[in-house]
């Protein structure tokens, strides 16, 4: 069965719920999707243990009573192509239509290799953060949180939050230049008191600069962590690590559509214009997919795509002052959080990068690019599909993991992109069209 809407929204974060809302406020059938059983994305992720205090309820229950709004939740959006998307949900392919797409597919955590990175109770800062929101019992456990970014203070007081023990948290940018973010924060009152109340909450915590994990030891599971401080080599008896080197954006259903991607940075985004549009005609980008902005920044892009989306565009441009105060503050982020040499340097040859097909990198750094190290080595082949360790290589040895070396034009990128984007049931994709339903129409031999 094929249903169709006149905007389809895919993410449910804080970029995706503004874009639905917005939209919605125009009289346009609105479809809002998400691959999570309840909206909010990462940030505004539900906590079991404190189901009231959400902060997406509310904005949630309010799109609901929309007659022009539909949820989908716990649907995958696994494959796309201009017009069409194909969404898996309880196990059933479903194909819905749209005149206009917002993506709003946020971002994932940075995970790099270090010896030991595999061991059961090493995770994410996010990852870990997610886990305890869900109901995973970390009360009482010895908590190590580090990396890189401002996720590390949100994760810790998280695991705080959930009973943890924070034994402490490890930074990678060294104590002048967190002097110097800090310092900037007065042009954002916001970001400044939300930064004052986290660290106040973390009082007890210490937090430590110029520091990075060199090693995890353990048997079954995690049991000692070697750390690199300013003060010297460190050993730390934990229960659970928590490693994140900052965020990563979700590209590929972007790079499926054959949207350009910004690839300034080691990690691509989405490229738009000053009205959150593509450069495919139709389709809108939103939040963190377009760039690591934040929380704040992903409900303003949220709105205005959601706006133009609707062809609603001076809706879309009155927020631009604030679109711009925002990214401003975003553009902070990588200048401060940079990443040093030596957390690169800590895979060792015998680290494994690729953990869904074991592939160490000894193995990988005998090919020049990512396909010739995918072709021989099944790197990116297992059930992440490159999301961990193509971005990894990415930052370790420059490797684009999204692209072909010779996906040059949009079509070709598109096509290095191939669908399903998540592991998928045989008998859905046996109802998607590919190529595009638009060319396969041209030429006549739909079957
Ligand atoms: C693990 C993690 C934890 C974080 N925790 C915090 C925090 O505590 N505080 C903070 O300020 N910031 C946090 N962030 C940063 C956070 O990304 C942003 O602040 C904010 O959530 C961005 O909003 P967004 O709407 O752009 O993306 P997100 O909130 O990431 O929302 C994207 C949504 O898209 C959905 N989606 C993606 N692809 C598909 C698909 N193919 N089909 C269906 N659905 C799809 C996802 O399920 C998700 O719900 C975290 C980020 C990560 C990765």
């Amino acid at each position: 069965m094929i249903e169709s809407c006149d905007v389809l929204v895919i993410g449910a974060g804080p970029a995706g719920l503004a874009a639905a809302r917005a939209a919605a406020a125009h009289g346009v059938e609105v479809v809002l999707v998400d691959m999570q059983a309840r909206a909010g994305g990462q940030v505004w992720r539900h906590d079991v243990r404190k189901p009231e205090r959400s902060p997406a309820r509310q904005r949630f229950a309010q799109l609901r009573a929309l007659p022009n709004l539909r949820w989908l939740g716990q649907a995958q959006v696994v494959a796309a192509s201009p017009g069409e998307v194909l969404l898996e949900e309880a196990g059933l392919a479903r194909r819905m239509r749209f005149g206009a797409l917002v993506l709003a597919t946020g971002a994932r955590e940075l995970l790099l290799p270090f010896p030991g990175w595999t061991l059961p109770g090493v995770t994410g800062a996010g990852g870990l953060q997610a886990l305890a929101k869900q109901g995973w019992p970390i009360a009482g456990k010895r908590v190590l949180i580090a990396g890189s970014g401002p996720l590390l203070l949100a994760a810790a007081a998280t695991a705080r939050a959930h009973g943890a023990e924070v034994l402490g948290i490890y930074e990678q940018a060294p104590p002048a230049q967190l002097a110097r973010f800090a310092a900037r924060l007065w042009r954002w009152p916001a970001k400044l008191a939300q930064a004052v109340a986290l660290r106040a909450r973390l009082a007890a915590v210490p937090y430590r600069g110029g520091s990075w994990i060199r090693a995890a030891h353990g048997d079954e599971c995690v049991r000692e962590v070697e750390l690199e401080t300013p003060a010297g080599r460190r050993r730390v008896a934990v229960d659970q690590l928590a490693v994140g080197y900052g965020l990563v954006p979700n590209t590929e259903l972007a790079t499926q559509l054959g949207c350009a991607l910004d690839h300034a940075t080691a990690h691509a985004c989405v490229r738009v214009d000053a009205n959150l549009a593509t450069s495919v005609a139709g389709i809108f980008a939103a939040g963190e997919a377009c760039g690591i902005g934040g929380v704040d920044c992903a409900r303003i892009e949220g709105a205005m795509a959601g706006h133009a989306a609707a062809g609603a565009l001076d809706a879309a441009r009155a927020l631009r002052p604030q679109r711009r105060r925002a990214r401003a503050f975003a553009e902070l982020l990588p200048r401060h959080f940079a990443l040093c040499q030596a957390v690169r340097d800590a895979a060792t040859p015998r680290t494994l990068v690729c953990r869904c097909e074991d592939v160490s990198l000894a193995q990988l750094d005998v090919h020049r690019d990512w396909r010739a190290a995918k072709l021989a080595t099944r790197c990116g082949m297992g059930s992440c599909q490159g999301r961990i360790c193509g971005a990894a290589l990415a930052e370790l040895r420059g490797f684009v993991a999204t692209a072909s070396p010779l996906a040059s034009t949009p079509a070709a990128l598109a096509h290095s992109a191939r669908p399903p984007v998540f592991p998928t049931r045989l008998a859905s994709l046996a109802g998607l069209s590919y190529p595009p339903a638009a060319s396969v129409q041209e030429s006549g031999s739909q079957t």
